[in-house]
C-alpha cells in the first residue's frame, strides 16, 4: 500500500513507521514440539524457519498471552496449534502445516522448510501466538518505509534546455516543456539527484518537503496493509493518552 502523508513532520512520520512495524500484533509460531525429526537439520533450525513463516492473523478473537487469563499462553484464546507430518522423499513446506483454526494458516503454502530424503520422517506440533515486532522479527507484520516528497527547482536563467537531465533521470519522469525541464510525477522520484549532477550549468536543485511523505507498507500477508496502519495509529493514540495521564499526575 502506498499513500501520501501531508501536513506532518519527520518525528510524526517516524512514529507511525515504528508503531506499524513494532506494535501491530500478528500470529507467529512461538513453540515447537518435535515428535520425530529424522531430517539432516537440527530441531532449533527447523523451529526458527517455522517461526518466520508468515501466518494469516484474524482481526478479532485472539489476545496477547501477556493479557490472557490462562497465564501459560496455551489456551484457545491466546494460542493456535498446528501440526506437520511428512515423510521423504519430499520437501516439507508451509502447506503441510495443518492448523486447528482455519483463519490461522500460512500466508503461502509453498515456503520450503526442509528437504527429506527417502525414509526420513518429520512430525511436529507447533504453537502459534500473537506477538509484537519489537520482541522478535517473526511478529513484524511487514516493512514500513517513507521518503520525502522532492522539491524540484530549475534556475530559469541558467538552464539552457540541453535535456541532459531528461536522459540522466533513471525514473524517466523529467521532460522538457518549452525547453525547460519539468518533473511529471514527484512520487516516483527517488531523490538520487542524477538530474542535478548531469546538468552542465548546474541549474537544477533537488530539495525535500519535510511536511509531506510518501509511505509504503509492504505486508508479509499476516494482516492487510491498511490494518497494520490502523493498529499503529490506535497504539500511538493509546500511548499519547497514557502519557497525558502521567503528565497530569505530575502537575497534581
Ligand atoms: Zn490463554
Amino acid at each position: 500500500m502506498e499513500f501520501i502523508l501531508s501536513g506532518a513532520n519527520p518525528a510524526f512520520a517516524n512514529s507511525i513507521r515504528r508503531a506499524a512495524m513494532r506494535e501491530a500484533p500478528v500470529m507467529a509460531i512461538d513453540e515447537v514440539e518435535f515428535k520425530t525429526n529424522e531430517s539432516a537439520m537440527y530441531d532449533e533450525v527447523l523451529a526458527h524457519r517455522l517461526a518466520l513463516t508468515p501466518l494469516r492473523t484474524p482481526l478479532k478473537g485472539y489476545v496477547l498471552p501477556s493479557e490472557c487469563s490462562c497465564r501459560d499462553g496455551r489456551c484457545s484464546k491466546c494460542s493456535v496449534s498446528l501440526t506437520l507430518k511428512c515423510e521423504g522423499p519430499a520437501t516439507a513446506t508451509s502447506g503441510d502445516l495443518k492448523s486447528t483454526d482455519e483463519e490461522v494458516t500460512p500466508v503461502s503454502s509453498s515456503v520450503p522448510i526442509i528437504k527429506l530424503e527417502k525414509g526420513q520422517r518429520l512430525e511436529l506440533t507447533a504453537i502459534a501466538r500473537l506477538g509484537l515486532g519489537r520482541e522478535h522479527a517473526k511478529w513484524q507484520p511487514g516493512i514500513v518505509a517513507y521518503k520525502y516528497i522532492p522539491i524540484f527547482k530549475v534556475d530559469g536563467k541558467a538552464c539552457d534546455g540541453c535535456g541532459a537531465c531528461v536522459k540522466a533521470c533513471p525514473q524517466g519522469i523529467i521532460s522538457l516543456v518549452k525547453e525547460k525541464p519539468k518533473i511529471s510525477d514527484p512520487v516516483q522520484c527517488i531523490l538520487c539527484k542524477a538530474c542535478s549532477e548531469a546538468c552542465p550549468p548546474k541549474a537544477i536543485t533537488i530539495g525535500s518537503d519535510a511536511t509531506k511523505f510518501v509511505f509504503r507498507i509492504e505486508s508479509t500477508g499476516a494482516l492487510p496493509p491498511e490494518q497494520i496502519l490502523f493498529k499503529a495509529m490506535a497504539t500511538l493514540e493509546d500511548k499519547c493518552k497514557e502519557f497525558g495521564k502521567l503528565v497530569k499526575k505530575l502537575k497534581g
